[in-house]
């Protein structure tokens, strides 16, 4: 393998322990502890999971964690008044409402009721709106984290070709926002991009956030480029189930300067920026210098 291994997993604890400083100080200096409310409706076995890992690692950094856990048929009405309690709740500076949603519930209706400065998913329209014009905003957990890497491994990204390949709402589109806020040109690719490999070969930045099994081969890759794999698909291998990203990852460190890896790259900084964005939250509501280095 010749690329570096950027490694998400070190990089993470790294952000969970510039947030647990943060937090100590908030607590000695002004008497605050932040506070993370997650609301799971349901009982989808993954999100369970999820919602868990969250609480874990809010009280693991000194932060208060509030888990609001409601049954499947819960109404529209009975979970935005649970939204609305918490957005007027002094204590909660982060609100987390886990998706996917059951059907029967609006997720833009029940995101967007979420006040966008305790929106710590980034996701309420607000923030969609303030992020793409380049003002300050609450900005999406995972792409947040791929762009902290980049910066670590890179510096400045000025001037650098980056491709995202996806579009989805809470990866590929905030993240083609951070790069550009980065001075980056950026490319956005889709199923329908004619050519793939070819736009994928001129980019010094690959971001593939796809969903597919290994769909990107090493010979896709510029030589020397970082390449971040946000994809997590599991997949039988060799009788066993095991996790693999959208990039080919063998063939792909080949050729590729800096590569992260499926488990251990993006995955572990979601949650430490979901951490992040929380403290981040805190401070705003209270006029307090914003931690350095944990915003985009
Ligand atoms: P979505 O399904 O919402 O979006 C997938 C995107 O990939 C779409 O824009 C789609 O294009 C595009 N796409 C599909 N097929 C192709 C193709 N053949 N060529 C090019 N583009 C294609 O997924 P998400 O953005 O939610 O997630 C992407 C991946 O990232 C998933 O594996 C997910 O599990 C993972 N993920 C990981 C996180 C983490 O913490 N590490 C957090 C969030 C997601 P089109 O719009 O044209 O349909």
């Amino acid at each position: 393998m010749a690329a570096t291994l950027i490694d998400g997993k070190a990089f993470a604890a790294k952000v969970r322990g510039q947030v647990a400083e943060h937090v100590a100080r908030l607590k000695e200096q002004n008497g605050i502890t932040p506070g993370l409310a997650v609301v799971l409706v349901g009982e989808d076995p993954a999100s369970q999971v999820y919602v868990r890992s969250k609480g874990k690692q809010t009280v693991e950094v000194g932060m208060n964690s509030y888990e609001h856990k409601l049954e499947a048929d819960t109404s529209e009405a009975d979970l935005l008044a649970l939204i609305d309690q918490l957005n007027n709740d002094a204590s909660v500076h982060g609100i987390l409402v886990q998706l996917p949603l059951p059907k029967h519930l609006d997720e833009d209706l029940v995101i967007n009721s979420i006040a966008p400065e305790k929106d710590v998913d980034g996701f309420h329209i607000s923030n969609v709106g303030l992020l793409g014009t380049g003002q300050k905003s609450m900005v999406p957990c995972t792409p947040l984290g791929c762009l902290m890497m980049l910066r670590d491994h890179h510096g400045s990204l000025s001037g650098m070709d980056a491709v995202v390949i996806g579009r989805s709402n809470i990866v590929g589109k905030p993240m083609a926002q951070l790069l550009l806020g980065d001075s980056c040109t950026v490319t956005i690719a889709h199923s329908r991009t004619k050519d793939l490999p070819d736009v994928v070969r001129r980019a010094d930045i690959v971001v593939a956030a796809v969903g597919r099994p290994e769909m990107v081969p090493g010979d896709w890759i510029k030589e020397g480029a970082t390449v971040i794999d946000v994809g997590i698909n599991r997949i039988e291998r060799g009788g066993k189930n095991v996790l693999v990203g959208d990039v080919d990852f063998a063939s792909a460190a080949e050729r590729a300067g800096a590569i992260t890896p499926v488990p251990g790259g993006v995955g572990p900084m979601t949650i430490a920026c979901l951490l992040a964005n929380t403290v981040t939250a805190c401070c705003r509501a209270n006029n307090l210098a914003e931690p350095e280095g944990l915003t985009a």
